[in-house]
């Protein structure tokens, strides 16, 4: 798609990241099929090419508008439409650039900006969101069906292990996470053990960063994605064989880590090599001898892979 960008968006990196994603991008349609809110919502600006085209008028100089930003606000970044792309348009790239530029300008009402900076400070902060959940989970059986459905009853961590292995990966314990589901990292690192890998959870290391990125709060993505890396490294240094991630909204993000930093000196290197190193519990598991655990019975397991594991990863 031929693009002209508006002279304050030309000579800055996201401009420039935009319009090559854009120039990719020949208008086919094919994205449309695959996308949810275009299948439920049957309008093409609720769709992704609708989208690519809104953020490239403002790219190239129209003033984004309200209603532009409520058919971006609609995008679930499940990044159906990247997979079905026959181009490579990396629409999520894309997506958190527009959304960005639209956020600057259009601003918000301070109902909005008022749940928005709620869920950016409150959700990656693992001590008041545990409180919260607690609160949640007692007040539960009060609570009308739709909301007592959001919330996950009361789960218990299994024991953590406490054998030393060799080979040693880490562990993401994110945000919500560790008091919506505490016994995941820990059910995953009992099956590590088994195979002979020592699971550890860095303690410094928190939110991937997404929450506040999608919400257009870069400062603070990058601040929460330049934590956990300065958290990780030491242990990289050590030989870390990976970064394990239970979470695949967290794993599409952290292996997002090395093209966000790409520009920053003192960063760039290490965001790449900790994205590498980032593997879905789902990538390790089916590289090793799963034989070796010697699982007995004839149950059958479903496994559900998520959006941002099919598509983002
Ligand atoms: S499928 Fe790809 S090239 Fe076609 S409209 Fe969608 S994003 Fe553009
Ligand atoms: S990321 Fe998902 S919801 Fe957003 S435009 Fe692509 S397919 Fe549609």
């Amino acid at each position: 798609m031929q693009t002209n960008l508006a002279e304050r968006y030309a000579n800055t990196a996201d401009g420039r990241e935009a319009e090559d994603i854009l120039r990719k991008c020949v208008h086919c349609g094919f994205c449309t099929a695959t996308c949810p809110t275009y299948q439920l919502l049957g309008d093409e600006l609720d769709g992704p090419r609708g989208r690519i085209y809104q953020i490239k008028e403002v790219l190239e100089g129209a003033t984004p508008t309200a209603s532009m930003q409520t058919h971006l606000d609609r995008c679930l970044t499940c990044r159906s439409c990247e997979t079905t792309c026959p181009s490579g348009v990396d629409y999520g790239r894309l997506a958190d650039i527009g959304r960005k530029i639209v956020e600057d300008e259009v601003g918000r009402s301070w109902m909005q900006t008022l749940i928005r900076q709620a869920l950016i400070v409150v959700i990656p902060n693992r001590q008041l969101f545990s409180v919260l959940m607690r609160l949640g989970q007692i007040f539960r059986p009060m609570m009308p069906a739709p909301i007592r459905r959001k919330i996950p009853q009361k789960q218990t961590a299994g024991l953590w292990p406490v054998r030393e292995h060799s080979r040693r990966m880490l562990v993401l314990e994110a945000c919500a996470q560790p008091s919506a589901t505490p016994n995941v990292n820990a059910a995953a690192a009992r099956v590590l053990d088994r195979l002979g890998v020592q699971l550890i959870a860095a303690k410094e290391a928190a939110c991937c960063g997404a929450v506040a990125h999608h919400l257009s709060d870069h400062d603070r993505s990058f601040d929460a994605i330049k934590r956990n890396i300065d958290a990780w490294w030491p242990l990289v240094e050590q030989g870390a064989e990976a970064i394990v991630i239970t979470a695949s909204g967290c794993g599409v993000m952290v292996k997002e880590y090395g093209h966000l930093l790409a520009d920053d000196p003192l960063y760039a290197e290490k965001a790449q090599r900790i994205s590498a190193l980032t593997r879905d519990i789902s990538e390790v598991l089916s590289n090793e001898d799963l034989g070796s655990l010697k699982v007995r019975g004839a149950k059958t397991l479903a496994f559900h892979s998520p959006c941002t594991l099919q598509h983002g990863q």
